[in-house]
């Protein structure tokens, strides 16, 4: 393909340029696939890898998905070989927080776009502005349980997520038992851990529990957690650079070669991700041939595990694999006396009992509700009684009517200032993906549609753009008053239009 010696980011244009042409030729392309090629600028091109900047993340979708074959086919024919393209987001200015990492794994999921700098959001009806991420506005009354993040900035672990604070159950005891094994190195035989199961089951929480345990055994041990989204960020980040390319690379390689425990979060998300994959599959095999633990988390099991090449599945099968189930009444129980005991707060046993009931498939939804429940008793200055937690829970999570996605969106766009359009469109502007996120999972909440009808309504977004929405909204809900207001107001507008 290339001339041997040629600057990596002319050879980029070059190649580019070449693709390019040939794509915008190509007749099974619409208009419409074609415009989002313009807001493609070539970097870099390392080996078989070429760096593509992008203007925003409805650039990479499209290439990731209705466009990846037309341009994996051009770029073949362009270099008569097979291209891995890397896409990179055009950076936004950095908060204080990216630089510390200190984004918490759903936010990061967004990719670059965050709240953070959503203080210019114009049309945000709360009285209260919005802060951005360094604001630490949070109030610690409304953070229940161990949600709120305290990331360590050379681990990146989160160290209120232990085994201490980890609640046993039928659903999750196995799980855990090998988990500790792996945190106190008698588990040798099961590398790597894969650890799967649905959303807000304890997954991450059990990475985290292992990486603080194997450091209080042996502080020594260079331990990191990273999810999917940083690990491909950082390594692009490392491609980014084409002078000091070679040295970024090998300090990637570096910084996940010494691991002695690497935790890996949310792996689902590096399907398809062709160089990201391959890189991947490097530091997995160097870190399992010297011996060093690895633990992955997924929300499928390995084997169904989309866009992973097959050898990196039966590596990932040569260790063991566990699962977390939703927890069983008990348990769940016991959960929600953790979290209000760690919080200090005073909650009856009947409520507990109302939640528990109420909230089956996801520890996350358990905690939220017990948020709110409280949040409402602190704000209104009453004590939490059956009753209210009746009422709270009324108002928030059920409703007799049946309200459609598209009174959601309606009402949300009327909300935020926005059309309806906007909701279900591509923009990424932060107000916009706010109000996006929140409808979502409001939909998520009120109707009984599933992530991929969700994500249908929703302009054609994947699922898991939806149930990174929900999480996201979930968790900051917990932390920032404003976002706890918005969700509340639609839901309450939701239901009185609804009667
Ligand atoms: P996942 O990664 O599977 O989506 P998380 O680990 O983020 O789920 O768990 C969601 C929330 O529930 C977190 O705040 C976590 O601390 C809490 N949680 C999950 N499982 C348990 C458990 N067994 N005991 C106590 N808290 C739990
Ligand atoms: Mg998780």
């Amino acid at each position: 393909m290339a001339t041997e010696n040629e600057n990596p980011v002319v050879q980029a244009n070059r190649i580019w340029n070449d693709a390019l042409a040939l794509l915008k030729h190509n007749q099974s392309l619409s208009s419409r696939d074609k415009g989002w090629l313009t807001g493609v600028i070539p970097e870099a091109v390392f080996g078989t890898t070429i760096v593509l900047c992008l203007d925003n993340a409805g650039t990479r979708q499209a290439l990731e998905n209705e466009l990846k074959q037309p341009l994996l086919d051009a770029l073949k024919m362009v270099t008569n070989q097979d291209m891995m393209p890397a896409f990179k987001i055009a950076t936004p200015v950095q908060t204080e927080q990216e630089n510390n990492s200190y984004i918490p794994p759903s936010l990061a999921d967004l990719g670059q776009e965050s709240f953070a700098a959503a203080s210019s959001m114009p049309s945000a009806p709360s009285a209260l502005a919005m802060p951005t991420e360094t604001d630490n506005q949070y109030d610690s009354q409304y953070v229940i349980g161990t949600n709120k993040m305290a990331r360590d900035p050379e681990t990146h672990l989160n160290k209120n997520a232990t085994f201490d604070t980890f609640v046993p159950g039928d659903s999750n005891r196995f799980a855990r038992t090998v988990a500790l094994a792996v945190a106190e190195g008698s588990g040798r035989d099961f590398n790597p851990l894969c650890i799967y199961g649905g959303s807000g089951l304890g997954k991450t929480h059990l990475l985290n529990a292992i990486g603080n345990y194997a450091l209080v055994k042996d502080p020594r041990l260079k331990v990191r957690y990273v999810n999917s989204e940083e690990f491909t960020n950082e390594f692009i980040e490392a491609l980014q650079n084409p002078n000091q390319s070679q040295g970024q690379i090998a300090e990637f390689n570096r910084r996940y070669r010494e691991v002695d425990v690497l935790l890996i979060d949310d792996i689902q998300f590096l399907g398809g991700k062709e160089a990201t994959l391959e890189q991947f599959f490097h530091t997995f095999n160097a870190l399992h041939q010297a011996n060093k633990r690895i633990v992955i988390a997924s929300d499928v099991a390995p084997k169904n595990l989309k866009g992973f090449e097959a050898r990196l599945i039966s590596r990932f099968d040569s260790g063991l694999t566990v699962d977390v189930k939703p927890p069983d009444l008990e348990t769940r129980i016991a959960i929600l006396r953790m979290m209000a005991s760690m919080n200090h707060s005073n909650i009856p046993n009947d409520v507990l009992d109302l939640i528990a009931e109420r909230f089956t498939e996801n520890i996350r939804e358990l905690e939220g509700a017990l948020t709110r429940v409280t949040a409402v008793a602190s704000l209104s200055n009453q004590p939490v009684t059956r009753a209210m937690a009746e009422q709270t829970l009324q108002d928030f999570f059920t409703t007799d009517v049946e309200i459609k996605p598209t009174d959601i969106i309606g009402q949300a766009a009327k909300y935020f200032h926005l059309t309806f359009d906007d909701i279900v469109g591509r923009s990424r502007m932060k107000n916009i993906a706010l109000a996006r996120q929140v409808a979502m999972y409001l939909t998520r909440e009120m109707t009984s549609m599933s992530l991929v009808d969700i994500g249908k309504v929703f302009g054609g977004k994947d699922h898991t753009t939806v149930m990174h929405a929900c999480d996201r909204i979930t968790t900051e809900m917990q932390e920032r008053q404003e976002i706890y207001n918005y969700v509340m107001e639609l839901t309450v507008r939701l239901k009185q239009n609804n009667n």
